[in-house]
């Protein structure tokens, strides 16, 4: 069980970065969120999601899923996402195992963009 993330409905609103963080810390704290919006300064409405899990950096985008498993050698060739270095040292995705009402990610996303799989 794990998070779908619907990357073409995310508008990078933030909000489940917001969620997220207030998990962690009961505070909005951007910082301590393992899941995180972008955009792509180069690209007109390009917007893709970040997901620390326990074992892999998971980069939703709108050409397609990529998982990074943490630990292994990157292909040398390709350039690593700019924000990948901080996300990997932050506590991973526990599904919000300790709220009563599921996932706050799922709960404060505006346009249902993450659902559980
Ligand atoms: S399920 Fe909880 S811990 Fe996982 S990304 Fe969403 S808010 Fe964060
Ligand atoms: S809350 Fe939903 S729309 Fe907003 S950034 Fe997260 S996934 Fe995207």
């Amino acid at each position: 069980m794990g998070l779908k993330i619907d990357v073409l409905t995310c508008t990078a609103c933030m909000a489940c970065e917001l969620a997220c963080g207030y998990h962690r810390d009961d505070a909005f704290a951007l910082l301590s969120s393992c899941i995180m919006p972008y955009r792509a300064k180069e690209k007109k409405n390009y917007v893709g999601l970040i997901l620390k899990e326990e074992d892999s950096l998971v980069a939703a985008r709108p050409e397609g899923l990529e998982i990074n498993r943490i630990g292994e050698e990157q292909d040398p060739g390709k350039e690593a996402d700019a924000s990948a270095k901080p996300m990997l040292l932050r506590e991973a995705c526990d599904l919000c195992e300790d709220a009563d009402d599921g996932p706050l990610c799922i709960k404060f996303c505006p346009v249902n963009a993450i659902s559980m799989e």
